[in-house]
């Protein structure tokens, strides 16, 4: 089945914004791997090999480089342009200073404001493989691998405008999908995501799914109703025997009778001091009711910075304990269960399945020009 009214874009790349959220003034750009050309305004300015190292400055002139030899002069865009077979870049801000990038493909520089806009123009499997490492690390299944490609690639086409009116496609961040830049310790990780090349989550009508993953769900997923008052048939409830020995699976906190009856007091609640719609584990709760009064839980959540909102509420003498389960908020995609499927030995299309209902694979065909 084909997937209709994707965005147009060239079969194989993707922009990733980098260091967003980031004031970049100056940066420094060296080539790690494979050969360059350095484009200023389009104009080709000169070739760069292995080792090549350049400083990018923002001024008021617009973008310098230069090397140790000679400045190159001011430019609106800087474009490094990989030309071998496999090209590799480090980009290093050095104002504010952060941690390096090392990624794939081609680096683009323009201005916003006052500040450097840092594109990496790449091909989408190396961004799915770069992805796949920051989300599952160097050292899961290969199943798992392959169902979270297929995630990460569906999101990637569902939400390719994203960020259109800054210049690129995604962001760096969380905010889309954390991207550390190339996948290097695994190269079993871009064989997985190969392995899945073109293939996305849709419902039958042919729409890109939501499909959203966390660390572990305690045991039963959430539905989209209740952690985001989003109503998504496929993200129903999951009971999830797979991921009960994870590191995530349980957590608990202890907050003191004092702080918890100040905290309810804010809230406008003065009694009951424990919710009376509680019920024993295992079921997802939207509210917390205290009589007449309700407390969302997920507000609950984010007041006391708690891994879940899937927990009961006990009082120990002088104490009110949490105990939760699961880590994230438990919608789609339980990654430790799915890690523990694959060592199992379901395959990719059975964990998929198993965590999305009604979705079938679809394959995706951008509508292609040349690069
Ligand atoms: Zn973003
Ligand atoms: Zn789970």
């Amino acid at each position: 089945m084909l997937v209709s009214g994707l965005p147009a874009i060239r079969a194989a790349d993707i922009r990733i914004g980098f260091f967003y959220d980031q004031e970049i003034y100056s940066a420094v750009f060296s080539v790690v791997q494979g050969e360059y050309i350095l484009l200023g305004d389009g104009d080709q300015i000169r070739s760069l090999r292995s080792g090549s190292i350049f400083l990018i400055d923002y001024t008021s002139d617009g973008i310098t480089v230069k090397d140790t030899a000679q400045s190159y002069g001011a430019f609106d865009q800087l474009e490094f342009r990989g030309i071998s077979s496999e090209n590799v870049f480090s980009i290093k801000p050095v104002y504010p200073s952060l941690e390096a990038k090392e990624s794939d493909d081609d680096l683009l520089v323009s201005t916003s404001g006052q500040k450097l806009t840092i594109i990496n123009r790449l091909d989408l499997e190396k961004y799915i493989a770069g992805t796949l490492e920051t989300e599952g690390g160097p050292d899961a299944p290969v199943e798992y691998y392959k169902a979270q490609a297929v995630l990460i690639r569906t999101y990637a086409v569902k939400n390719f405008h994203r960020h259109a009116f800054e210049g690129f496609n995604l962001c760096d961040r969380q905010h889309c999908q954390a991207f550390n830049g190339k996948s290097r310790w695994n190269e079993e990780i871009y064989k997985a995501g190969l392995a899945t090349e073109n293939e996305v989550l849709a419902d039958h009508d042919g729409q890109l799914a939501n499909t959203a993953y966390h660390a572990n769900c305690g045991g039963l997923t959430a539905s989209a109703a209740t952690a985001w008052n989003e109503d998504l048939s496929y993200l129903t409830p999951v009971n999830d025997p797979f991921c009960s020995e994870s590191a995530h699976n349980q957590w608990s906190k202890i907050i003191s009778m004092n702080e918890w009856r100040q905290y309810l007091f804010n809230k406008g609640i003065t009694f009951p001091l424990l919710p009376d719609n509680m019920t024993p584990l295992p079921s997802r709760l939207k509210y917390f009711t205290f009589g007449e009064r309700r407390l969302l839980i997920s507000e609950l959540r984010q007041d006391f910075q708690l891994k879940s909102s899937y927990l009961t509420i006990s009082q120990q003498g002088n104490n009110i304990v949490l105990n939760g389960r699961g880590y994230g908020h438990g919608v789609g995609l339980c990654q430790e269960g799915a890690m523990e499927m694959a060592r199992v030995g379901f395959v990719y299309v059975d964990i998929l399945m198993f965590y999305f209902r009604d979705l079938v694979i679809s394959q995706y065909h951008s509508e292609a020009t040349v690069k």
